[in-house]
């Protein structure tokens, strides 16, 4: 075992004092931690920052276990010194509470081995190689040539252009004690989460400054995915689409698994490769995932069956994996929907209209029209409109016509209105002639259209209301149990606030 804890937090800052402050932190969630002293920003830095270790590790003991970690440029760090330079820093972190240090391959194949257990004899070695660019082809021919320095453990770093790449560099450490895979990019983010699962003996994750690509800070790998306790029967679900990064699903999906006290983890998959993507479930034991744009629809051609709504809809966000790898789909936007309106409105007899036929109209319209209301589309194209109005039975609007006419509820089902541009609306104030609007958008939680509503005394409905909806009916599906749905709203708007406070800054 290499420290005290599996997620190890890496402390990395240009001063001694915002780097000491890090190791504060860090030690509040883990008592692994990494030191990048080549990110200080020179050798006084450097001996300040191991001088305050020190004065630590005497005045209480940090009961952590420490890596001293100074990386050349050469092999992807910051430090800009000789390998002489280098060692003694290495050495003196050692003298200094650390118990272990990362040396590169880069400066291990460049001194004799004597010279490093003369100098550093005291700490344990991880001999580590790094490939920012790609991974290599031969794996295991890595570890050997690092094996062959007799370290005390051995850490691979590899960029992932794929989840199969990703999988490859995994697969080098079950069975092995003190094996580090490192999956790097944004593609790999689930597969530097599962690490710990897959075997790996640490997952790192930084305090603030990313020292490598794909990273999740040590808060979300802690609390969110709870990484150190994902094992091997551990059930695996996810989000794919691209971009993925702004997804609230991981947020939603792992409150209410927490909730639940299940032992599932749900992960946000980059996925511009579908192919890619359904070649990992089986491997990384994938139990179901959601998809968002842009694999809606393609989706529905890899899948073994459909729920018939979802065929209708002609879009799947919901796939469950049942036994032997048959996927099945579900369109739970057609629930999210009926859950946000229903309670508000009777919607049998009711006359809708919806703004947009896009994806998203799509789903509306069919769950309007299933539950018996009068469906009328309007959209920019008067084509499009009329395509979608033919197959549920509904009516094409021609945009003037939204100042002499009334509706039960509007909703709007185009983009117009989302961050950044939350300054516009899709409608204005004299095409609002209705009970109730609902803007799909959430975020901002309360749009420009809205407000106008508002301000017009009309109810309103957020579109919050149907991503909890739709991710709820999600996870019911997927655990065959009720959904903890005030714990999960909670979490999302929480974000969802702090998301706003951010960037109001
Ligand atoms: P989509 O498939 O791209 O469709 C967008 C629709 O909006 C199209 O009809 C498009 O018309 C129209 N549109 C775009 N810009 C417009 C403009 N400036 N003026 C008038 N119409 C415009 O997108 P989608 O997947 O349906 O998503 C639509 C919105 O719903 C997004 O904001 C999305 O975030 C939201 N949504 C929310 C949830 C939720 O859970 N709350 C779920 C799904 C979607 P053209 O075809 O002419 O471009």
């Amino acid at each position: 075992m290499i420290g005290r804890d599996k997620i190890c937090a890496v402390a990395a800052a240009a001063d001694a004092r915002s780097m000491w402050a890090q190791v504060r932190r860090a030690r509040g969630v883990t008592r692994t931690i990494e030191l990048r002293l080549d990110w200080l920003s020179d050798d006084a830095e450097i001996a300040k920052f191991l001088a305050r270790l020190r004065a630590g590790q005497r005045a209480n003991g940090m009961r952590a276990t420490f890596i001293a970690t100074c990386r050349r440029r050469k092999a992807g760090g910051k430090f800009t010194g000789t390998i002489a330079e280098q060692l003694v820093h290495l050495a003196e972190a050692i003298r200094c509470g650390c118990d272990w240090y990362d040396l590169e391959i880069e400066t291990s194949s460049a001194c004799p081995p004597e010279l490093l257990d003369v100098l550093l004899g005291e700490g344990r070695r991880i001999a580590s190689a790094h490939f920012f660019r790609r991974t290599p082809k031969n794996l295991k021919r890595v570890a050997v040539d690092l094996a062959r320095t007799r370290p005390d453990a051995i850490k691979v770093a590899a960029y992932c252009d794929s989840l199969a790449e990703s999988i490859d560099l995994l697969r080098l450490a079950p069975g092995r004690k003190n094996i580090v895979a490192v999956p790097m990019g944004d593609v790999a983010l689930p597969a530097r989460v599962l690490a710990l699962r897959g075997g790996s003996a640490l997952a790192y994750a930084p305090m603030e400054n990313a020292t490598a690509p794909g990273q999740v800070t040590l808060d979300v790998m802690k609390h969110l995915y709870r990484a150190d306790l994902l094992r091997r029967k551990t059930r695996v679900y996810g989000v794919i689409g691209a971009p993925i990064g702004h997804s609230l699903s991981p947020i939603l999906q792992n409150t209410g698994l927490r909730a639940r006290k299940m032992d599932a983890v749900f992960l946000p998959f980059l996925v511009r490769d579908l192919r890619d993507f359904l070649q990992a479930v089986d491997p990384l034991g994938i139990s179901g995932f959601s998809v968002t744009i842009p694999h809606k629809q393609t989706i529905l051609r890899r899948l073994d069956d459909c729920d018939p709504m979802a065929a209708a809809i002609g879009a799947v966000n919901t796939v469950v994996v049942r036994g032997g790898g048959k996927l099945y789909g579900y369109n739970t936007d057609y629930v999210g929907v009926l859950r946000a309106l229903e309670r508000r409105i009777p919607l049998r007899g009711s006359r809708t209209l919806i703004f947009g036929a896009g994806g998203a109209a799509r789903a509306v319209a069919f769950a309007l029209a299933e539950s018996g209301a009068v469906v009328c589309i309007c959209a920019r194209r008067m084509k499009q409109a009329e395509a979608l109005a033919r197959v549920v039975g509904g009516e094409a609007v021609e945009r003037p016509r939204l100042r002499r006419e009334f509706f039960d509820a509007i909703v709007n089902a185009t983009p117009v209105g989302m961050y950044p541009h939350s300054d516009r609306a899709p409608l204005c104030a004299e095409e609002l002639n209705c009970r109730l609007v609902f803007d799909l958008i959430y975020r901002p939680r309360s749009t420009k259209l809205l407000q106008i509503a508002s301000r017009r005394g009309i109810e309103t409905v957020s579109g919050i209301e149907m991503f909890v909806a739709q991710g709820t009916a999600q996870w019911e599906i997927w655990t065959g149990e009720r959904a903890p749905e005030s714990a999960m709203r909670r979490a999302v708007l929480r974000a969802l606030r702090n998301e706003e406070k951010m960037a109001a800054r």
